[in-house]
């Protein structure tokens, strides 16, 4: 190996251990619930999952998206995350009531 291949894969440590680094503009994944494998995604700013409580409720997150945000966390803008441990979700724009 060389020396700038070496020089690369110290930085790729260094880089890894801070994932403030980046920011995810879109998620794809299965999340393996409870009982069912649910299909999660995160495009142009929005969450969706395949899930019942999701689709039915209009709260517009559900445990698997809150999950996968809290795993996720240091690489979403505020604005993608919803803080699971503070009390009160956060105001997201476009809710009603
Ligand atoms: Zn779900």
């Amino acid at each position: 190996m060389n020396s700038s291949m070496i020089g690369k894969i110290e930085k790729a440590h260094r880089y890894a251990r801070e994932p403030e680094r980046v920011r995810l503009s879109c998620v794809e994944a299965i999340f393996q619930g409870s009982h069912d494998a649910y299909q999660i995604r995160l495009k142009d700013g929005h969450w969706t999952c395949s899930c019942h409580t999701f689709s039915s409720h209009a709260v517009g997150t559900c445990s698997h998206v809150m999950a996968l945000q809290h795993m996720l966390a240091e690489m979403l803008p505020n604005s993608l995350r919803y803080d699971i441990d503070a009390e009160t979700p956060m105001a997201a724009s476009g809710t009603t009531g």
